[in-house]
């Protein structure tokens, strides 16, 4: 797993993306964000815009930074728990990361993908990995 899934900052932004998605089988709406780090480490959190409908608006990010923060990891979340609903990253999210050039940053560990069962995260290279059990992963966070 991540080592940025043990930071309570991450596990409650995590949360709190989900809880704000309103997940439930009529399909919420996604929610997502930054990880950030600054020079001596802090880490905090910035979240992106609802966009229309589904789609979410990312924030600038030229160089994988904000301003003069490194992002150290994206994040978003699959609301819809429905059965027949594909809970893990599908192509169009793994392309996403793979082909942003800005989302290639030395710290960047990839983007976290907060659904129903399980937390996955897609790496820079658009690889997909399960990074463990949703409800440990933030109920541990509080
Ligand atoms: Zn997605």
């Amino acid at each position: 797993m991540s080592t940025l899934l043990n930071s309570p900052i991450v596990r409650a932004a995590l949360k709190q993306a989900w809880q704000d998605s309103q997940p439930g089988d009529a399909g919420g709406h996604e929610e997502g964000g930054f990880v950030l780090r600054d020079s001596v480490g802090n880490m905090s959190v910035v979240r992106w815009t609802r966009g229309e409908q589904d789609g979410i608006m990312l924030p600038p990010h030229a160089g994988c930074k904000i301003g003069r923060f490194d992002i150290v990891a994206s994040f978003h979340t699959h609301p819809n728990i429905g059965g027949d609903y594909l809970q893990e990253p599908g192509e169009t999210d793994r392309r996403a990361v793979r082909d942003d050039p800005d989302l290639k940053g030395r710290l960047y560990e990839g983007e976290f993908v907060v659904s129903h069962e399980i937390i996955y995260r897609i790496a820079p290279n658009g690889q997909v990995s399960a990074e463990g059990n949703t409800r440990e992963i933030l109920e541990e966070g509080v």
